[in-house]
């Protein structure tokens, strides 16, 4: 008998041990591993002393009787031989499950740990970097925001983030909290909202009467921590005393050697009545602020927020949420859940039409757009729309082309980006279509006039 031979001969005799003898004794069944098949005697191995003595002791008649079957040998027997290797090999297998499920449990218990942290340090699960969507608007904040989380209280401490409201400031600095607790988990890291802030400087001074003793309670509070992630700081306007608390919490911290963040929606000089002592504190390290996103970004901002969600939706319509929100991510964001919702209970998939129907109201309050900009203008030079926003190159379907563009730029001000994603032209060909218009509007009378007569129509004039 060959080794393969010899394999598939135990491979039946075992299929006939498992079918026959209790299924307490299967496990050890298993562990028998065959050597040899000599003069009738099939010799099995076992690293388990107790599985030789067991099958031997109670079912040898059994076993000898399958392998007399199979074998078609009425001398066949079965030899079981303990073997210190084979059992060495199965102690080792034992060990290498024992350690899987060991290293399972802790990952479990880790990744416990990670969100207990990351609740303790109140950070919202979404605003982690990888949710993040990176454009010109915000590459440089994103940068430092990184550069921060992966060596905090390196070169840029205090990190500033400034801009306008619902473009990403607390996204970002929730993200450095984030990061931190996962990859360098010792680290203590705390979020706060200035209001909060405040609230609590002020009801610990009224019940405290400003006792040495509890002013220490609440500074450890704010002090004890590794990283500080202040989010809102303007709201400590005229407040002076919070300032004063403020100012010594942060030199608390920077001394320690603590990173310290911070956002707000305008510079320190433009908080009132901020000290200048502050301001020039919170100055001191890395000042980063967040513009409003280019519609490629938003585009990409809504698109990953569908995928995020699992929701499908016409390429059109993506780009009507892009193309009307344009100030604020969070805005985009609301428009978009609303047309996800009116699609969902209305059962009708995310279309350009749906998302307009359910976002008019927003359009009729823009007072005027382009698409009614272009219509007239395209009446007046008695051309089509379609051949404005597409490839045309007559004389007059260009010059109606330059107007429009021109117009919307001066009557509605939205981005060079937006307005040449309306006509299908590069953001280059809008900035250069109304750059040419506006070197001539006063000293060609032609185009003044026509200017003057397409406002009146829209009546803006
Ligand atoms: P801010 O603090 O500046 O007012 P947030 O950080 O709260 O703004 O952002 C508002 C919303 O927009 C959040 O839901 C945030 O996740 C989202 N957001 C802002 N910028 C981006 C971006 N670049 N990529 C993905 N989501 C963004
Ligand atoms: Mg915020």
């Amino acid at each position: 008998m060959d080794n393969i031979e010899l394999k598939r001969f135990w491979e039946k005799v075992k299929e006939e041990l498992i079918g026959c003898l209790p299924e307490s004794t299967h496990p050890w069944i298993y562990s028998l591993e065959v050597s040899g098949y000599d003069k009738g005697i099939l010799t099995v191995v076992t690293g388990q002393s107790i599985a030789r003595d067991w099958l031997k002791k109670h079912h040898s008649e059994q076993i000898n009787n399958i392998l007399k079957k199979v074998a078609n040998d009425k001398n066949a027997g079965i030899h079981i031989v303990y073997d210190e290797n084979a059992a060495k090999k199965i102690k080792k297998e034992v060990e290498k499950i024992k350690k899987k499920e060991a290293e399972a449990q802790l990952k479990e218990q880790a990744m416990e740990n990670l969100s207990y942290m990351q609740s303790s340090a109140n950070l919202n699960l979404k605003y982690k970097f990888e949710n993040f969507v990176i454009g010109e608007n915000n590459k440089f904040a994103h940068d430092a925001a990184l550069a921060v989380a992966k060596n905090p209280s390196g070169k840029f401490n205090p990190l500033f983030i400034y801009g306008n409201a619902g473009l990403g400031k607390t996204h970002l600095m929730q993200a450095i909290g984030h990061y931190t607790i996962f990859n360098n988990p010792k680290l203590k890291v705390k979020y706060t909202k200035t209001d909060d802030y405040i609230n609590d400087f002020i009801s610990n001074s009224r019940k405290t009467n400003n006792s040495i003793e509890n002013m220490s309670k609440f500074n450890k509070k704010y002090t004890n921590i590794d990283i500080i992630l202040i989010d809102d700081i303007q709201f400590i306007e005229s407040k002076e005393k919070t300032m004063e608390r403020m100012q010594q919490t942060f030199d608390t911290l920077y001394q320690k050697g603590k990173q310290i963040v911070i956002t707000s929606d305008r510079i320190p000089e433009d908080i009132p009545k901020i000290t200048e002592a502050l301001a020039s504190r919170f100055k001191s390290g890395l000042m980063v602020e967040l513009t409003p996103p280019d519609f490629d970004t938003r585009l990409q901002i809504v698109k990953k927020l569908a995928i995020d969600n699992d929701i499908t939706a016409e390429e059109e319509a993506f780009k009507y949420l892009a193309y009307n929100f344009d100030k604020n991510v969070r805005e985009l964001e609301g428009a978009f859940t609303k047309v996800c919702a009116y699609a969902e209970f209305n059962n009708k998939p995310i279309t350009l039409n749906l998302a307009k129907e359910v976002l008019k109201c927003r359009e009729d309050k823009n007072s005027i757009s382009f698409d009614k900009i272009t219509e007239i203008t395209a009446n007046y030079y008695d051309v089509e729309v379609n051949d404005i926003k597409g490839t045309a190159r007559s004389q007059k379907v260009a010059a109606a082309r330059q107007m429009s563009i021109y117009l919307c730029r001066e009557l509605t001000n939205q981005s060079f980006e937006n307005i040449g994603e309306f006509f299908n032209k590069k953001h280059s060909t809008a900035l250069y279509a109304h750059d040419q218009i506006k070197s001539k509007i006063n000293s060609q009378k032609e185009l003044s006039n026509a200017a003057r007569e397409i406002k009146q129509a829209l009546k803006v004039n």
